[in-house]
């Protein structure tokens, strides 16, 4: 569903991914864990179109990705993404927050682009605070809301970038319950995290990445139980 062929991402000088393969599978869920400024975020951003690649091919839903202007907005209606730091827009309400792209990228009409982000802020338990405005929220709260505002869009996959980082301790959880909800409906998921617990419920597979490279790839089973390679146990003898 989601092919990356020899994906290769320099910054100046610096080769963030180095010859990246990957396949996601419809309705498939993988955990992406890994050192900081191993690429995690950099792979993320790539799928979405945020950034260019160097060299290599990505293709989502048999579309290849192109520079092309028209082809990446086209494309950003089909991957849905969640921040670290939410990303709201400070001076819209929840529901105007869920309810912007799609009347203004979708051409939805207003009263049905209402009507799904309500069903999709009842989903994430959270359409009593449809009116109020994001810093009126706590931080699980608001990143619920940023899942119900992807969600609005219809996306065929989900992309989470460490959604539950900046997160007090005691919000992770509320999170975390709507990320496993919605992988339980059968959501293509990507998720950057350094949550296991998440990994091992909900992964159908885990990958390690260090140094721009995918460097370990298995079921969460194989890949806590019988890491194969020292860089992927030395990393996970730090986080455990
Ligand atoms: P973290 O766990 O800290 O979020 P990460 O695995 O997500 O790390 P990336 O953000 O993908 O890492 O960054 C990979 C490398 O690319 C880092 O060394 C980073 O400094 C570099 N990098 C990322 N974005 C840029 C940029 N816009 N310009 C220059 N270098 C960048
Ligand atoms: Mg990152």
């Amino acid at each position: 569903f989601v092919t990356l062929r020899d994906v290769t991402k320099y910054f100046g000088a610096f080769q963030a991914l180095d010859h990246v393969n990957l396949d996601v599978r419809r309705g498939e869920r993988i955990v992406v864990c890994g050192p900081s400024g191993s690429g995690k975020s950099t792979l993320i951003r790539c799928i979405n179109g945020l950034e260019q690649v160097k060299s290599g091919s990505i293709t989502i839903d048999g579309t290849v990705l192109s520079g092309e202007r028209r082809a990446l907005i086209a494309l950003r209606r089909e991957v849905g993404m969640v921040f670290q730091h939410f990303n709201l827009f400070p001076h819209l309400t929840v529901l105007e927050n869920c309810m912007l792209a799609p009347v203004q990228v979708r051409g939805q009409a207003r009263p049905a682009a209402r009507d799904i982000a309500l069903a999709f802020l009842r989903k994430v338990r959270i359409e009593d605070q449809a009116e109020k405005y994001p810093a009126q929220l706590s931080g699980g709260q608001q990143q619920r809301v940023a899942i119900a505002r992807a969600l609005c869009m219809q996306p065929k996959i989900m992309l989470f970038d460490e959604p539950t980082s900046a997160l007090d301790p005691e919000m992770v959880k509320e999170v975390l319950d709507t990320m496993v909800a919605l992988a339980e409906e059968g959501m293509t998921m990507l998720v950057v995290t350094h949550e296991m617990g998440f990994a091992r419920q909900v992964a159908d597979r885990v990958i390690f990445m260090d140094r721009g490279c995918i460097v370990e790839e298995a079921p969460p089973a194989t890949f806590f139980g019988a890491p194969r390679h020292e860089r992927t146990r030395a990393f996970l003898a730090r986080l455990l």
